[in-house]
């Protein structure tokens, strides 16, 4: 059975429409269920676990898609692969990415890269773009706030610029967490040397979520952080500013 096998089956959790955010132009977004990581910040822990999918084929995902074909081509947009993780369902990824690049759709890939590695050449070849979460610098801090390790990350991101896949890093600012000097510094230092960074999108930590963990009967992780001020996004944006970096911030 190919990759891009039709019958491949993946957990999706849902899928919308987008315009901006999760790559360029109009894109259909699918929401994979499933994800390793555990971010303090996360606003879609509904989507942690596959269960909280529906198990889709290929084809199908695919033929909802195409019903949006010529909506999104005429939009200049594409197709998202976000989650949870995409990387936790590489084969089916995989496939719908090569299906639709077939289909002469954009294609983007929203991933921390936490499970980077799982990512072989057939995936990351049918792939346009990466939207890269790099979530803290210093290694300590990224374990608390994700439950995972930041080295696999970083070698995505290196094998991304050494494949010439483009990127757009995302960090988001959370105050007391992610927003000191030295670690933004750090990202930034870092994601200035990916040759093919395309820009790095500083997002505010926000707590929008809070509803869906009480539906769920989770506690609220960050119950006392509120979203960063204007003086603490404005720094973080000149500090990727500073290396050289295409920033885009709010
Ligand atoms: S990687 Fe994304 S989906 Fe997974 S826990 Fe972190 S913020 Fe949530």
């Amino acid at each position: 059975m190919g990759a891009a096998d039709p019958d491949v089956h993946g957990a999706v959790h849902s899928w919308d429409l987008s315009t901006g955010v999760d790559g360029p132009g109009t894109r259909f977004v699918a929401f994979l269920a499933g994800c390793p990581l555990r971010c303090l910040y996360c606003h879609s822990p509904d989507t942690w676990t596959t269960r909280s999918g529906d198990w889709t084929t290929v084809a199908e995902l695919m033929a909802r898609i195409e019903g949006f074909q010529r909506f999104i081509e005429v939009a200049g947009g594409g197709v998202t692969l976000s989650g949870g993780e995409p990387l936790l369902q590489p084969r089916f990824t995989s496939a719908v990415l090569r299906r639709c690049k077939d289909a002469g759709l954009h294609t983007a890939l929203d991933t921390s890269g936490s499970l980077g590695d799982r990512a072989d050449d057939d995936l990351l070849t049918a792939t346009d773009l990466v939207l890269l979460d790099i979530k803290s610098w210093d290694p300590a801090l990224y374990r608390r706030l994700t439950g995972g390790t930041l080295p696999p990350t970083l070698r995505f991101a290196r094998r991304l610029a050494g494949r010439g896949v483009p990127m757009w890093i995302r960090f988001v600012v959370v105050p007391g967490l992610t927003d000191a000097v030295s670690n933004v510094d750090g990202v930034a230092r870092f994601v200035a040397e990916l040759s093919t960074v395309e820009k790095v999108d500083v997002l505010p930590y926000h707590r929008l979520g809070q509803r869906k963990y009480a539906g769920l009967g989770l506690p609220f992780p960050l119950p006392t952080t509120a979203p960063p001020d204007a003086e603490t996004m404005a720094r973080v944006c000149d500090q990727f500013a500073a290396q050289g970096l295409r920033v885009t911030g709010v």
